[in-house]
């Protein structure tokens, strides 16, 4: 383990490594070079759930954290319940420096109806922010076929937002095989999925997507917002958050 952070080379020679491997595989990589200085954030999608099952056996004391805005849906607070219940792992909630009353008595009112970039500049990426301070390197449950910014995306990359080494150990899964996973090792997940809602965010800016829509088409719907900015990387965006 390193205090210093992998160069260029030292990344490229990983995705070189890990190219091709499973995700338990690259998993266990990333526990040898980084923990504990090895972080991951779950928005208790069925990707970290995926993610969090191969944790618990690998090694669960991994610290897995949890952005709780405030405005996360009943079903996903339970879900937290049940992964600890579960696998033993008790998923931390990171939250806001305020909260939800006091921040949208500040402002007059929900941000998220007219600013959503500054609420979720406020009450995700301020305190991912805060949270990965320390860590050498954070684990994410993107996948490539999710959005097209996710598609530039490589198994291990250096995260210039963070200033972390991001690990995307599901890179290169389809949502098929992530739902093969749940159900073979009967892994823990929303029962919103259920209901019509495959991606699952806080509930002002999540709605069910119809038939043939695109999975994440209900997140921000209407605003031409597709993502909360964690996993935009700035220079190739060319916005902010
Ligand atoms: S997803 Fe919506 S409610 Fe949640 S932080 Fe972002 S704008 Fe605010």
């Amino acid at each position: 383990m390193s205090d210093q952070h992998f160069t260029t080379e030292q990344i490229a020679a990983a995705c070189h490594e890990l190219e091709g491997q499973p995700p338990e595989v690259i998993l266990r990589w990333a526990v040898r070079a980084f923990y504990p200085k090895l972080t991951m954030a779950t928005a208790f999608g069925p990707e970290g759930n995926c993610i969090i099952h191969m944790l618990a056996e690998i090694e669960p004391r991994v610290r897995i954290f949890n952005l709780e805005t405030g405005y996360q849906f009943a079903e996903t607070l339970e879900l937290r319940e049940r992964i600890k219940t579960r696998y033993g792992i008790e998923v931390e909630y990171v939250r806001a420096a305020t909260t939800v009353p006091e921040y949208e008595a500040e402002h007059g009112g929900p941000l998220y109806v007219i600013r959503p970039d500054q609420c979720c500049l406020d009450r995700k990426i301020l305190p991912l922010r805060k949270a990965v301070v320390g860590y050498e390197a954070w684990i994410s449950a993107i996948r490539k076929d999710q959005t097209g910014e996710r598609g530039k995306a490589s198994l291990v990359q250096w995260d210039p937002k963070f200033d972390l080494v991001k690990i995307n150990p599901l890179l290169d899964w389809t949502k098929k095989d992530v739902w093969a996973f749940i159900t073979k090792h009967d892994v823990p997940y929303n029962p919103l999925h259920n209901e019509g809602y495959p991606s699952i965010g806080c509930w002002p800016c999540t709605a069910p997507v119809g038939e043939g829509e695109d999975e994440r088409a209900g997140r921000w719907r209407g605003t031409g917002k597709k993502e909360c900015g964690l996993h935009v990387v700035e220079h190739q965006s060319g916005s902010g958050i």
